[in-house]
């Protein structure tokens, strides 16, 4: 008998034809004699109509009371999967987070779990009974409603498994695993059997939807055993998360081509080149609750140097008029800004062991005649910036120079 916490999205809790379907999943679980954790998130769509809605009443709702109206898309659905399940003859009970008690820190719309209570849950499985626990949502130390960010049921499904600890967390979607690059624009690309935390959280935050980003982190951090399925498949094995020991010496030594298509560029032009000034640029930055991503400061010539950054696109306004504001300041000259750029990144820890692969990287997108505007390397991961043009080429010529459509001997 094992404990396994499956969290279903969105698409799968799409309708209550669907909801069924999750139930008739969890009830072969059951009868299979495993103990079962679900954790749902809403019906997809849903939370993005409650947000628009809380926007139709408050330009900027109110934090506190958006997670009130947002928590509620989770609730609706522990409800109708229990009922679908004790329709199934499985017992079965909804949890919201409060009521569990995972406790949360009190940063409104991205709160971070700080401690999960498991004493009932076990009661209850104990007793033979299938929980169901809303995602996404959590309480804070005052009683307040919580929410974990966009796509926070994953993580509140691994957070989950790491205090019960389950045997394993499968994460059921509307995709049957990991790939090496998004199969809507390279057909080849194949579905990864495992890939290491390491590879996805790279793969997450470079624009991979398959997982939060938090929830891969948390995984590593207390060894879960972490899966993506598919919901719409009985068979298969999907893709599982593993710690790199595991993988065998002859994996290729590229996993996948990850790519973001929402990147902006902006660049401080003749800025003083003296110490502190990356401080003086990226302090602001960082205040008005920008994430920066590449960072390139060019040699300095007569005094003054280039300064540029990455941020997404979506947040390219509001950092120009940062920017702006410290441009007076400084007494740069002139800031200039290109907000249809892409990023494009190679990923695998093989690289830590294979030199060559940058410059293989380079000389592929020279040959189909792709300028590099950014480079930024980590130990297992390279990335450029492109003219956004250039994003699904370039993704297409990638995965095919590092063998990405080959199976595996
Ligand atoms: N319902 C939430 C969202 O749409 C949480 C989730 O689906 O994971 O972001
Ligand atoms: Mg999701």
């Amino acid at each position: 008998m094992a404990l396994i916490v499956q969290k279903y999205g969105g698409t799968s809790m799409g309708s209550p034809e669907r909801i069924r379907n999750v139930a008739q999943r969890v009830a072969r679980f059951r009868d299979a004699g495993h103990q079962v954790v679900v954790v749902v998130s809403a019906m997809s769509g849903e939370t993005n109509r409650l947000i628009a809605l809380a926007k139709e009443i408050q330009a900027h709702p109110d934090p506190r009371e958006l997670d009130v109206v947002i928590s509620t898309g989770e609730q609706v659905t522990i409800g109708l999967l229990s009922m679908a399940l004790k329709e199934a003859g499985v017992d079965a009970k909804s949890y919201t987070g409060a009521q569990v008690r995972i406790l949360t820190d009190d940063i409104f719309n991205k709160a971070r779990i700080l401690d999960i209570e498991s004493a009932n849950l076990r009661r209850d499985l104990d007793a033979g009974k299938v929980i169901v626990v809303a995602g996404f949502q959590g309480v804070d130390a005052a009683g307040n409603i919580t929410t974990l960010g966009r796509g926070g049921s994953d993580t509140t499904g691994v957070a989950l498994a790491a205090a019960l600890s389950a045997d394993e967390c499968q994460i059921y979607t509307d995709v049957d695993g990991v790939y090496t690059t998004d199969p809507r624009i390279v057909p080849e690309a194949r579905k990864l059997d495992t890939i290491t935390f390491e590879e996805m959280l790279e793969m997450a935050s470079l624009g991979s939807k398959v997982l939060q980003i938090r929830s891969v982190e948390f995984a590593g951090k207390y060894k879960v055993k972490l899966r993506v399925l598919s919901s719409f498949q009985d068979e298969g094995e999907g893709t599982l998360i593993t710690v790199e020991e595991s993988k065998k010496m002859e994996e290729p030594i590229i996993s996948g081509i990850a790519f973001n298509r929402d990147e902006a560029k902006l660049t401080m032009q003749g800025v003083p080149d003296r110490p502190g000034i990356a401080y003086q640029i990226l302090g602001p930055v960082a205040d008005a609750n920008i994430d920066v991503d590449m960072i390139i400061q060019n040699v300095g010539h007569d005094g003054t140097t280039d300064f540029s950054f990455t941020v997404n696109r979506s947040e390219f306004e509001k950092a120009k008029a940062v920017l702006e504001g410290v441009r007076q300041h400084i007494g740069a000259r002139e800031i200039v800004g290109d907000n249809k750029v892409c990023k494009v990144s190679a990923v695998g820890v093989g690289m830590r062991s294979h030199p060559g692969v940058a410059s293989k990287m380079f000389r592929v997108l020279a040959e189909e005649g792709i300028n590099i505007r950014m480079i930024s390397t980590s130990e297992i991961k390279i990335s450029v910036v492109l003219d956004e043009k250039y994003l699904e080429l370039a993704v297409r010529v990638l995965h095919r120079a590092f063998d990405l459509d080959q199976p595996k001997a």
